[in-house]
């Protein structure tokens, strides 16, 4: 596996517990039409590898944009609370995706769930996510808070507040905090 950062190299690390954020688009292939492409999802968890190696504790929260968004199947018809319900459930598949390239690595992973699937994943405890961290098992975060009208984004907020991490860290497309889509908006200026 591709090592990007030489254990050796790092001094002590400046946080001891992070939560980082990933949107669903970081999943995806467009190139290949792959809604999560597993080279990729394996990638991400061989970095999040050389984190959790450092003994850092690492909680994770994954959107669910590269399946499904709740505004735009609106806008084709479904109504935004089924497709907001829906948005969360792409986001779980995010994560047991996750999951198993992170379990690929050695990485003992837990996913808890804010909408309960027991047969498949932990509902959302915390508690018992802070003591899977403190055991250096990665936490994933899915089903962004359980209710629609929201993001994963303050999914990621309100988890990052929860277990007290010292940190939240976006992996997005864009590099900062836009008054709108960078993408779509020429005007759009970053705070
Ligand atoms: N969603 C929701 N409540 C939440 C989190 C997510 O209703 O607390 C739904 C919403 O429809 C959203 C979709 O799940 O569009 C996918 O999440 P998000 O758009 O945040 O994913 P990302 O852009 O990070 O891939």
């Amino acid at each position: 596996p591709e090592i990007l950062v030489k254990v050796s190299s790092v001094k002590k690390p400046h946080y001891r517990r992070i939560l980082l954020k990933l949107s669903g688009e970081a999943l995806e292939n467009r190139a290949k039409g792959l809604h999560i492409d597993p080279e990729i999802v394996g990638k991400i968890a061989r970095r999040v590898q050389v984190v959790v190696n450092q003994g850092i504790q690492v909680a994770m929260v994954v959107g669910g944009g590269n399946i499904f968004r709740g505004v735009s199947g609106e806008a084709r018809g479904i109504d935004r609370n089924t497709g907001d319900y829906m948005g969360m459930l792409a986001t779980i598949m995010n994560g047991l995706a996750l999951q198993n390239m992170l379990e690929k690595t050695g990485i003992a992973t837990r996913v808890q769930t804010a909408i309960e699937m027991r047969q498949v994943a932990e509902p959302f405890i915390l508690r018992r996510a802070v003591r899977h961290l403190e055991k250096g098992r990665v936490v994933i975060f899915a089903g962004g808070t359980g209710n629609p009208y929201f993001s994963t984004d303050t999914a990621a907020a309100l988890r990052a507040s929860e277990i007290k991490a010292d940190v939240l860290l976006k992996a997005t497309k864009v590099d900062g905090i836009y008054t709108a889509d960078p993408f779509k908006d020429p005007e759009a200026k970053r705070y």
